[in-house]
Formats: structure tokens, sequence, C-alpha cells
């Protein structure tokens, strides 16, 4: 009798355990009107530029983080004048932010943010001209959308080692930054383009969870924190206007992973943040490999991809 009741507890524990990790919502789908909007040929010349004009492009050398940071400005100049470096010096080497303003100047903005710094002297693009590719593909889609609330592109510099996690992340400058200004969501693009429909493509930090989710990487995870919902608002949008399934997942950060990018910056300054991504290394293998490169990913796909974080941004700009 008393195992029937401590089982009866554990089912219960673990199906809540489970909830709080997953977030189940159900979300009523509209046509994907992603080819409509956003121009898959683009996503492809913008991986192809920064991941073989524009390497190698680590903190080790600057003159490379220019040139992509330059091209990052140019193309972004051509839907919004605003268009401006932020500068900061690390050990002498200066080294810059790309940031780009749509909408009113509003006290409350929404920041969407992608490294374009790469590991080594690898192509880095999956990790991550794909991201800064979808930046720059935003930034097209913006241009003619109506906003209610400020809407900043940011283009980071050094997200990789030796600088991850410390105060040296273009990231955590930016973050560092935004005083006088409310953040409404961050939203970091960290690897945005490699799926695959390979039966265990997908890979856990923990391998349990191969019971919550697909194990076919075909699909797009939004994560945020624990003790948060701010993942559910890009998770219904994606799963809304695109035929891309999205999930998301919500842990402490100890789960190997979850604060592994840009977002992590605007954590420490108390401002809600959540990363979409295809789920790095537990999906691409090619992770911080010269195998890295623009032919492995799928621009269909990332195309939703961009869609889905565009209408969410979209509705967050037109609410209160
Ligand atoms: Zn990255």
């Amino acid at each position: 009798m008393i195992i029937m009741r401590i089982a009866t507890i554990l089912v219960i524990l673990i199906g809540a355990v489970s909830l709080a990790i997953t977030r189940p919502i159900y979300v009523s789908s509209v046509k994907d009107e992603t080819d409509d909007f956003v121009e898959a040929d683009n996503l492809v010349r913008h991986v192809r530029y920064l991941s073989e004009e524009a390497i190698p492009r680590s903190s080790k050398y600057p003159e490379n983080l220019d040139k992509a940071a330059e091209y990052i400005k140019q193309e972004l100049l051509s839907f919004t004048n605003e268009v401006s470096f932020q500068n900061y010096d690390v050990n002498n080497i200066g080294y810059k932010n790309v940031i780009a303003s749509f909408g009113p100047d509003t006290d409350e903005v929404i920041v969407v943010g992608a490294h374009y710094d790469a590991f080594l002297r690898l192509p880095g693009a999956d990790d991550n001209a794909s991201g800064v590719a979808g930046l720059i593909e935003l930034g097209r889609l913006l241009q003619s959308t109506e906003l209610q609330h400020q809407v900043l592109l940011v283009a980071y510099s050094l997200e990789e080692p030796p600088h991850f996690a410390g105060e040296s992340m273009g990231s955590y400058v930016h973050a560092s930054s935004i005083e006088n200004k409310k953040i409404k969501m961050m939203i970091s693009l960290e690897m945005i383009g490699y799926f695959s429909d390979e039966p265990n493509s997908q890979s856990f930090p923990v391998s349990v969870m191969k019971l919550l989710y697909p194990t076919q990487g075909n699909y797009i995870a939004i994560v945020d924190k624990f003790r948060s919902n701010d993942a559910v608002g890009l998770k219904s949008a994606i799963n809304k206007y695109t035929e891309l399934p999205a999930y998301s997942i919500n842990a402490p950060r100890s789960i190997v992973g979850i604060d592994f990018s840009d977002h992590r910056s605007y954590w420490a300054f108390g401002h809600p943040a959540v990363m979409v991504t295809d789920t790095s290394f537990y999906r691409n293998k090619a992770y911080h490999t010269k195998r890295d490169t623009y032919d492995r990913l799928n621009y269909q796909l990332m195309a939703k991809v961009v869609f889905g974080v565009f209408k969410y941004v979209q509705e967050l700009s037109l609410s209160p």
C-alpha cells in the first residue's frame, strides 16, 4: 500500500517536472507565409560572406572582425539610417558591436542579438554566421513594419572563448550600456541553421530528456531559465506562423548549454532574455570544427525561424 502511494507521488512529481521543463502549449496555426516575406537567398549570401570571406574572425584577428562588422553595418544601413558601432577596447585592441535601431525612441526596447565572431580559425557558418544572417534579414523585414516600441538589432563581437562568460563579451558590453531603458525582451539568435531528419540526430544534456523532446533534430528550440516564462511567446509565434515546430526548455543553468550565448549577459542585469537555437553541439556535430560550412545548413528552415522571430518581435512591439 505504501509502495503504491510512493509510486503515485513519484509519477505526479515526474509529470510536474516534465511540464515545468517543456511548458506545452496549444496554438492554432495560420498559413505559413515565410516564403512571401523571407528571402532564403539573402541568408545564403550573408552566411557565405561571413564564413568564407571574413575568416578567421576570432579575437586574434581584429581586422577580420572589423571586416565582418563593416559588412553587417552596410547591409543594415539599407534598411535604417540609424546604424552605429559600439566601440570598446580589450587589452588595447579595439572591438565593436553593430547596433541598428528601428521604430520610435521609446523607454522600453526589444533587443535581438547575434554574435558575429567565430571560434579560433574556423568558418563558423552555423556558429554564428547563421544568427547574423537572420539578424540582417530581420532588419529587411522591420524596415516596412509599423512599430510602437524601439527594436534594436545588435551584432556582437567576442562571444567565443576566451571571452565567453566574461565582461569583454560584446553582449555584456551592450547589456551594461542599457541604463535608462527597460528591456521588454532580448532574443539571442545562436545557431539557427542546422536541421536533420535522421533518427537520433538530436542528443540531449541529460539522456532522459529524449522522452520529452523529438529525437530527430528537425525543430527549433527556445531556451529559458527554469523560473521564468519568457520562452512561451516566441515558441507560440513560431508554431503559429510557420510549419517549423518549436519546442522550449526551461531548465536550471547547471544544465550544460542553457546559458551558452549572449542572452546570459542580459540575465546578468536582470533583463528577460531567451535563446533561439538549433541546439548547437547537441545536434550539429560540426560545431567548432572546420566542417561548420555554409553548405551544411538548411536555409528554408532558417527562413522559418527568422519569420517566427519577426512575427514575435512585431507582436511585442505592438503590445503595451
Ligand atoms: Zn555561438
